[in-house]
């Protein structure tokens, strides 16, 4: 039986640069979570659960907050909302922010329930702008920052009657006049949000934002659709304003369960070197020179070493034109040929096992390495599995 000696990997190196420096913005704190300044991009999301159903919302969150979330907002659109943020508040293992729409009356609520934030939409809470300074002192006295969330669909209506539609300049104008208002009674502790539908707008909005003030930006692609639009609208919007330095926390908005938008949030951060990777697959294609089912070994590979924590990179690849360079790059990897399958562990070529012994020999290889990186102390980053 080939044997190999235990591959010591040390400790796993700091991610590559990104792709750029971050935008400098003033740092407010989400409860325990710092946003802007050089604080880490953080992922959020929103339940979709009845506010005042607080079994239920409770369980969203810990849901949520076990798919990676590290902040979560909830809406609050009656009084029964309101008084539920208390215990939610309280209870959430991360902080909640509350989102208030209409009734300026609730944001109070919120910051009275110890919500870690509020969100407030200045297009459509009414006489918003007269309830600034009781607002600002409060959130003040509280220590809560407040989001001024601009969206295109509820836009103030003088700003739409001045540029015709949501522009960027429109949303821009919007949220850096509601901030304005709080400055005058002193208040900073802000981040802003201007989302549209259109990814182009969006980055636009984002762009104009970014350069006239220094507070720290939550990006959105609102309302982006089902699963698959929503995760590709939100990772080219994202990943133009990240790869800019533009943006201290996202959320990605899909027509799906809440959990999906952080799995994708967290996918997008980590494929800009925003976030260490985790469990990495990198699989080929498959072509005409294929001579296994790579799909099928892709995904049994994925399957098998699914909740893997360690920032592992396994290739499955399916034939020798690009198979043993790829195997050879990742920690672990299999170049398949000819009913057998060459398997790699840090570029070396360990065994040769028959097709039929790829996918548990993959694991096997792939447990041991993670063992060694947990002893390694690797466990502070997140794994990736290659199949080429
Ligand atoms: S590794 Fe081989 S099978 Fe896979 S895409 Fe490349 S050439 Fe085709």
């Amino acid at each position: 039986m080939a044997t190999t000696e235990p591959v010591s990997l040390g400790l796993p190196t700091a991610p590559a640069r990104p792709l750029a420096v971050r935008r400098p913005s003033r740092r407010i704190q989400v409860g325990p979570v710092p946003v802007g300044g050089d604080a880490p991009v953080s992922v959020q999301s929103m339940t979709t659960t009845v506010t005042a159903d607080v079994g239920a919302t409770l369980q969203q969150i810990a849901e949520l907050t076990a798919a990676g979330c590290q902040i979560v907002r909830v809406a609050c659109p009656t009084q029964d909302d309101a008084d539920a943020l208390p215990v939610i508040a309280k209870k959430s293992r991360i902080p909640v922010i509350a989102d208030i729409h209409f009734q300026p009356k609730y944001v109070f609520a919120a910051i009275d329930a110890g919500c870690a934030a509020v969100r407030v939409n200045p297009g459509n809470i009414r006489q918003f702008d007269d309830k600034v300074k009781e607002i600002a002192r409060a959130a003040s006295a509280a220590g809560t920052p407040i989001r001024i969330g601009v969206n295109a669909g509820s836009l103030d209506r003088r700003l739409l009657q001045k540029y015709g539609k949501a522009t960027p300049e429109a949303l821009v104008e919007s949220a850096l006049w509601e901030a304005s208002l709080f400055e005058e009674h002193g208040f900073r502790d802000i981040k802003i949000s201007v989302k549209h539908n259109d990814p182009v707008v969006m980055v636009n909005a984002y762009r104009r934002l970014a350069a006239q003030c220094d507070y720290p930006l939550h990006l959105g692609v609102t309302e982006a659709g089902p699963a698959f639009q929503g995760t590709i609208k939100s990772a080219v919007a994202f990943g133009a304003l990240l790869s800019e330095g533009i943006g201290d926390t996202i959320r990605v908005s899909l027509s799906a369960p809440p959990a999906e938008e952080i799995k994708v949030g967290i996918q997008i951060l980590e494929s800009l070197n925003l976030r260490r990777r985790r469990l990495e697959i990198v699989s080929c294609p498959s072509c005409g020179r294929a001579q296994v089912d790579v799909y099928k070994l892709a995904d049994q590979v994925t399957a098998g070493l699914e909740g893997m924590e360690v920032p592992l990179r396994v290739a499955v690849m399916g034939c020798v034109v690009n198979g043993p360079g790829e195997a050879r790059e990742a920690d672990l990897g299999v170049a398949s040929g000819n009913g057998k399958g060459q398997i790699f562990v840090k570029g070396e070529v360990i065994k040769t096992v028959p097709e039929s012994k790829i996918v548990e020999t993959l694991i096997d290889e792939a447990l041991k390495l993670a063992e060694q990186m947990e002893k390694d102390g690797a466990l502070s980053g997140s794994p990736a599995v290659t199949v080429v």
